[in-house]
């Protein structure tokens, strides 16, 4: 059953025009090469594709991607409404900054980005078309998102609630060869298991995407779901950008983005891409790259830190004294593992020297702990005193998106985050 339902979706994938097993074997071609070979395959695509960057000039070689300009996603927008493509597909998404981003994709670039999935999900014994669990967003009951989901061979769960437990339960019992999805989200399910005692196949694995997850988080995880958890980093522009593999790299998986670090955003060039130009384009995300001698998955260069969005960087004490938001994350991470109680949680900073922290489960006495260890380990690891009030998530309206801190005094007073 299970084999058939994946050749039926791999068999409407092809339908479509849409080449998911010839882009895998090109993934893997390019990523056995060394780099000087696999370089000069990509100056021979960009002398085809000469794409524009944001100044409008033609880049033709690699070696003219290193400075400036870079392209942030309004000039994007901008440059590429009307674009050449033979308009085939479109993704979209509501974007983490409130401003939508949408993409829109020929047959052959998005059968690309399915080449690179395919080739990540290898790793860990899935294919592209084996049955998928999501974990994602709100469940859609219309004909036409039950159709897509029964083409895609996908089941979507909501765990929000206790009424959700029939269905996470049912999800479970159509023995899903992976899980994927929100880390809040399987976070939510994971406790549901838990509390409920519910029985299931182990899935094969779990992929975490768009979320920040804590070690002590993915421990738990792996733990309740009996199966390794994976964390990917993708954006709505090029799907994965980043897969973690079975030594913990966050490798960088697709052989035709020419990935940069600078101060306030990775950026991205993207040297297939033929309906659009996409040049150092800006993602919005800041994070640091390494490299490494493991050769389990594409590039030998890896992002070893993310920092998230880069507007939300900073916890401010006033307007001149600040510190990195991720000390509060290390801080719940400590606590989770000390305590061995596991939940999400959302920063959001809305007044000077306060944070209010939104949390995932009901913490009773264990609240006042939480909230003195936070402020202690601050304390101590930045010389900075900060208030910290925890409330319930369900309090909680209107925030979406991968980041686990919200910096709202950012935004509204246009405070520089550097
Ligand atoms: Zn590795």
């Amino acid at each position: 059953m299970g084999k058939l339902r994946y050749l039926l979706t791999r068999m409407f994938f092809f339908s479509m025009g849409l080449r998911v097993e010839k882009w895998r074997r090109e993934v893997g071609y390019l990523w056995s090469l060394g780099i000087e070979e696999r370089n000069s395959v990509l100056e021979r695509i960009l002398q085809a594709n000469k794409p524009i960057n944001a100044e409008g000039a033609e880049v033709t070689s690699l070696s003219e991607l290193k400075g400036p300009p870079s392209l942030n996603k309004k000039q994007y927008q901008r440059l590429n409404c009307g674009a050449k493509t033979t308009a085939a597909f479109k993704r979209k998404t509501s974007g983490t900054t409130g401003e939508p981003t949408s993409v829109t994709l020929s047959r052959e670039e998005l059968s690309r980005m399915l080449g690179v999935r395919d080739y990540c999900f290898r790793q860990y014994g899935v294919r592209v078309g084996d049955r998928e669990a999501r974990f994602w967003g709100r469940p859609e009951y219309s004909f036409k998102s039950n159709l897509k989901n029964f083409v895609l061979n996908r089941k979507v769960c909501f765990p929000s609630g206790e009424q959700d437990t029939d269905s996470l339960v049912k999800t479970l019992n159509s023995a899903p060869d992976y899980l994927y999805g929100y880390a809040s989200l399987l976070l939510e399910a994971a406790a549901l298991i838990e509390k409920n005692s519910i029985s299931f196949k182990p899935p094969k694995c779990v992929i975490c995407t768009a979320e920040t997850i804590l070690p002590a988080q993915k421990e738990y995880l792996e733990r309740v779901f009996n199966a390794p958890v994976v964390e990917e980093y993708g954006a709505t522009e090029f799907d994965i950008v980043a897969f973690e593999c079975k030594e913990g790299h966050r490798h960088f998986v697709n052989p035709w983005l020419i990935i940069r670090e600078s101060e306030d955003s990775l950026l991205i060039t993207d040297v297939s891409r033929k309906s659009s130009s996409i040049v150092n384009y800006e993602l919005g995300d800041t994070g640091y790259m390494d490299s490494t001698d493991c050769g389990l998955l594409g590039d030998s260069i890896y992002l070893r830190n993310l920092t998230g969005r880069s507007v939300n960087r900073f916890v401010y004490i006033d307007s001149e004294t600040k510190f990195h938001s991720v000390n509060i994350s290390y801080a719940i991470n400590d606590f989770q593992k000390k305590e061995q109680k596991i939940f999400s949680f959302k920063i959001i900073q809305d007044e000077y020297g306060v944070v209010d922290l939104y949390v995932s489960v009901e913490l009773s006495y264990l609240k006042d702990i939480l909230k003195r260890y936070i402020e202690e380990y601050i304390k101590d690891r930045t010389g900075n005193k900060v208030v910290i009030n925890i409330f319930d998530n369900k309090q909680l309206n209107g925030y979406t998106g991968k980041s686990y801190f919200i910096q709202n005094i950012c935004m509204s007073n246009g405070a520089t985050a550097s």
